[in-house]
């Protein structure tokens, strides 16, 4: 090669490196891409189909009902009659024609009862809706899981061991509950079930409103009313139900401390689950 040549050659190729240069700097495989934005499931919408898949491997078959309800369904079949001081206790929606948001998940249990075989166990996911002022723990519209067991022989040790097993399946650990007597209309005797705060503690916090204990559902033994107004022959039937709150379930499981949050469309809350 003469020395033009090696001279030529050398400026060819540093041509074409600063062209190489040039067109990598165009694409530079070590800037980050744009993010592409992933919806994923609402913490509440998670918490159901967990709930969901624990109790139907428990052999709980679930059913809906409609969210617009009579006065028959949501009150009377339930064993509250007009104008009884525990029509108080829901503080209810009436809505122009002539129907209402209902208050609870219970009125599925007389539109189950009175179409299906017994014996039977099912759970009845929905919303509810009560007028009432929101605050760290109340919000208007709650989601509600209704269960019902309904057989020949049923107690109240059924219950205790169904809710233990959930809690236990849930919370993946084992939790303390409790009943605590309490009063509903549509079952007898009534229970209040409570779990240790796990916000808190037992500490006390805004969400368990200071006691260290948190109401996650209503239970009780099925009242013979309801069978009654369902259609059955209350001597030949035994039946426990529950209703659990959704959203307490999930700030439980989250250490959430307001239940507001929830449906508050807040981003920065939503992209943590
Ligand atoms: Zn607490």
């Amino acid at each position: 090669m003469t020395g033009v040549c090696a001279q030529s050659f050398i400026m060819n190729k540093e041509n074409k490196e600063n062209k190489e240069n040039k067109e990598n700097k165009e694409f530079d495989i070590t800037v980050p891409g744009n993010k592409i934005a992933l919806g994923h499931l609402h913490p509440l919408t998670q918490t159901k189909k967990r709930v969901e898949e624990i109790f139907q491997t428990m052999g709980f078959s679930i059913v809906e009902g409609p969210d617009m309800e009579t006065e028959w369904y949501n009150f009377d079949a339930l064993n509250i009659p007009k104008n009884h001081p525990a029509r108080d206790l829901w503080d209810t929606f009436y809505l122009k024609n002539g129907l209402l948001l209902r208050t609870h998940t219970s009125p599925v249990q007389i539109r189950y009862l009175e179409k299906n075989n017994l014996p039977l166990r099912i759970i009845v996911p929905g919303n509810v809706f009560r007028r009432e002022a929101t605050n760290a723990s109340h919000e208007f519209q709650l989601f509600q899981i209704e269960g019902l067991m309904v057989d020949k022989k049923i107690s109240v040790a059924n219950l205790k061991a169904i809710v233990g097993e959930f809690f236990r399946r849930f919370f993946e650990k084992d939790v303390k509950f409790r009943l605590k007597p309490d009063y509903f209309p549509f079952t007898e005797p009534s229970f209040d079930i409570g779990i240790s705060c796990l916000v808190c503690r037992e500490r006390g916090c805004p969400a368990c409103k200071g006691s260290g204990w948190m109401e996650v559902a209503g239970a009780g033994m099925v009242h013979p009313n309801v069978f009654k107004n369902s259609g059955l022959i209350p001597k030949d039937w035994q039946g426990w139900a529950f209703g659990f709150g959704l959203e307490r379930l999930t700030m439980l499981k989250y250490k959430i401390n307001d239940i507001r949050l929830f449906r508050s469309g807040d981003l920065k809350f939503l992209q943590q689950f």
